[in-house]
């Protein structure tokens, strides 16, 4: 196996080793430039990268290929185009050329693009983002591109990473320079991991809500949940076990280098972590990854579920966003092992404080989706109050630094940082706190508030460009400062002072938490139409603008896009459940009660003396369910049609959460209450305790 493994890693990608192998070498070299230094690519270069990719491409069965982008929808576009052209004689040849490598044309006016159509053309095309590798999928040479208007408006989630990781990389490098280092590139890296829930298909297959939501709207509780704590790291069933092979296995010939499976705490959930890449690359291969998850599960009779909250009652999926930020050769969040790297590691330590502190607001839309609602706050997932957890002994560093008093840690040392080094963070002690939605963890930070089905661009866009922020500062500040060590301690000491606020390492699933965040003043919006405003605030916009990641009137796109698309989602829930409760479970109901009431009707002409008391408590119960959920299917028809007809996106949004939702759950309470009285004969929908403990 081992062998096979090397063997097949990789195999499907036109990476640096395909290049170097099969482009002539001076081809190669320019390709190398574009690649690592953002230089232009020349068209005659770009013709003969086509070429070479085209044969190699069919040599792996490819005859189509497509443009592979990443529309404001978050999930990834391909449009698939033949290489065959046709020839005069009857015959064909396979065709490719540079032009259509670097820059596609897809109709771009059936994507979202939230007004940004009203201002420009409809007209978008896709550009080759060759930092990431093209790659062969399904018989189809995939080319990783960023989607762009004609007038330049970014019209996918790729286009404004690249951006944000271009300006984090050039005031890095200023930082880098005082500190006597010279080099190209600042990389910002990121580790996905990916959880996810696979069921039977054929009990997928009999809900309706699974189907069109990917959510179980209705379900009584089973009876037994996650309270054994015996799914966490246990046997990985058979089947499961032969999904997440194949899984492996087609990952790895993408290139992608997942490295740990194991079972998560709900019944049915796992979890898949790659080894860290370059932020843009790491995003295309989770993407990819959630991809191949869905196509393999069915082969094995399973589905793979990305939502973010399934089941009810049992913990929600995330996808923690392992970041950091580094050189060729350097991890700069590394404290590593002299004063003076020490000292550097402050300095970007204090740049990630000062960011998240700043732009906690911001941040909080990239996780803001109405999936998301449902963990943030929840008792499994961190609050929606942005906090950061940096461990005992680097909030004791942190502590002796903004009071000027010597560090009394665990480990000796003086807090003069012209001589003592700081103790090496163990992983141990820095990674126990769980609760905390942005958590430092020995040498990167672990922001785990995203949820299984996010795009992750918009978080690493926003905490890059917030954290090029800072650095441009300290870099404007320090390089006219006339003792650079002196000055570096007082900036880090002032950030330290001026942002404690945000540092907090106790349980952030508590109550008094919440009290006390209110009180140092931390923003906490608990849903997506309360979160996404801070989308347009002027400050936000500022900041964006500043860095040339977005643009105002893309920020109002995006701000827009999120909008419609929560109330989208709700109503298509909504929907949903009318359809369901009026169709199948309300017949159910009154089927089984039906039944009952014949019984009982059956037994008492026989004689009067037969007790019905059964039958009758039964019925009893279960007709106050079924004119509860007749009620509650009127009003919910009644909310969702109000919300419709207001007026703005925004109220909408709004209206939906404060209106439809609790209707929502409404109905679902009568439901779930008829289903655990109902015969199960009677109940059209497979329950929670036969999806998520099958045998
Ligand atoms: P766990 O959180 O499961 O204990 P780790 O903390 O080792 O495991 O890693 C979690 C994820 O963080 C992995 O995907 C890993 O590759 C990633 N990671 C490790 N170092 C970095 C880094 N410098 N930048 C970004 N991600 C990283
Ligand atoms: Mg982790």
């Amino acid at each position: 196996m081992a062998a096979n493994v090397m063997e097949i890693y990789g195999s499907k990608v036109f990476n640096e080793h395909v290049m170097k192998e099969r482009l002539p070498s001076a081809t190669y070299k320019s390709l190398k430039n574009t690649l690592h230094k953002g230089a232009p690519l020349d068209i005659e270069v770009a013709n003969v990268v086509a070429s070479v990719m085209k044969r190699w491409a069919m040599e792996l069965g490819a005859t189509h290929y497509t443009h592979w982008f990443q529309p404001l929808t978050g999930i990834t576009s391909e449009k698939h185009d033949g290489f065959v052209s046709p020839v005069g004689d009857g015959t064909a040849i396979m065709e490719f050329s540079g032009k259509e490598l670097v820059r596609g044309e897809p109709d771009a006016s059936s994507f979202p693009s939230g007004g940004l159509r009203a201002t420009c053309e409809a007209r978008g095309y896709t550009a080759w983002d060759p930092t990431s590798y093209a790659f062969v999928k399904d018989d189809v040479l995939c080319i990783p591109t960023a989607f762009v208007s004609y007038t330049g408006e970014a019209l996918d989630k790729k286009t404004p990473l690249l951006r944000s990781m271009n300006a984090l990389s050039n005031q890095a490098i200023r930082i880098l320079k005082l500190f006597g280092k010279d080099v190209d590139y600042v990389s910002t890296t990121v580790g996905p991991e990916q959880e996810y829930f696979l069921i039977k298909k054929e009990d997928y297959e009999a809900r309706q809500d699974l189907i069109l939501t990917g959510r179980t709207l209705f379900g009584a509780p089973s009876a037994k949940g996650q309270e054994l704590e015996e799914h966490y790291f246990g046997v990985i069933r058979p089947e499961v076990s032969e999904f997440m092979k194949d899984l492996d296995e087609e990952l790895w010939k993408l290139g992608i280098p997942a490295k740990t499976k194991h079972n998560e705490v709900a019944p049915c959930q796992h979890e898949l972590a790659p080894i860290f890449d370059t932020t843009n690359v790491a995003i295309d291969h989770n993407l990819l990854t959630m991809e191949m998850m869905k196509k393999i599960a069915p082969k094995y009779g399973l589905v793979c579920l990305q939502h973010e909250k399934p089941f009810e009652g049992v913990n929600g999926s995330g996808k923690h966003n392992n970041w950091s930020m580094s050189t060729t050769h350097e991890n700069l969040l590394d404290p590593g092992d002299t004063p003076m790297e020490n000292l550097q590691f402050l300095v970007f330590l204090a740049a990630v404080i000062k960011a998240v502190d700043e732009y906690a607001d911001l941040l909080r839309t990239s996780v803001a989706t109405p999936g998301n609602d449902h963990r943030l706050g929840a008792n499994e997932a961190p609050p929606a109050i942005i906090s950061i957890f940096v461990g005992e002994e680097l909030e004791a560093v942190i502590d002796a630094i903004a009071s000027d008093s010597p560090y009394a840690g665990p480990v000796k040392m003086k807090m003069d940082l012209g001589v003592d080094v700081l103790p090496k963070f163990s992983k141990d002690t820095t990674d126990r706190n769980r609760t905390s939605p942005f958590a430092f963890t020995g040498n990167k930070f672990e922001f785990r508030m995203p949820g299984s089905a996010e795009n992750l661009s918009d978080a690493n866009t926003i905490l890059n460009t917030a954290v090029a922020k800072e650095l441009k500062g300290y870099a404007d500040e320090l390089e006219g400062a006339e003792d650079f060590t002196s000055a570096v301690i007082a900036l880090v000491k002032r950030t330290i002072r001026d942002h404690r606020r945000v540092i907090f390492n106790g349980n952030g699933y508590t109550a008094e938490w919440e009290e006390e965040a209110a009180k140092r003043g931390l923003p906490n919006k608990k849903n997506t139409p309360a979160a996404l405003p801070a989308l347009i605030a002027p400050k936000n916009i500022q900041l964006m603008e500043e860095f040339g990641v977005l643009t105002k009137v893309e920020m109002e796109s995006r701000y827009e896009v999120e909008m419609e698309h929560y109330s989208k989602i709700i109503n298509i829930e909504a929907l949903t459940m009318l359809e369901m409760a009026r169709k199948q479970l309300l017949p159910a109901v009154n089927s089984y009660m039906s039944e009952l009431a014949n019984t009982a009707a059956s037994k008492l002409a026989v004689s009067e003396n037969i007790s019905v008391r059964s039958e009758t408590k039964t019925l009893t119960k279960l007709s106050a369910d079924a004119d509860a959920m007749s009620d509650a299917i009127d009003t919910l028809q009644d909310a969702v049609d109000a919300t419709k007809a207001l007026p703005s996106e925004a109220d909408k949004a709004v209206a939906f959460h404060d209106n439809v939702l609790p209707a929502m759950d409404a109905l679902r309470a009568a439901a779930d209450d008829a289903e655990t009285i109902c015969g199960e004969d009677y109940w059209p929908l497979p329950s929670y305790s036969k999806m998520l403990y099958y045998v």
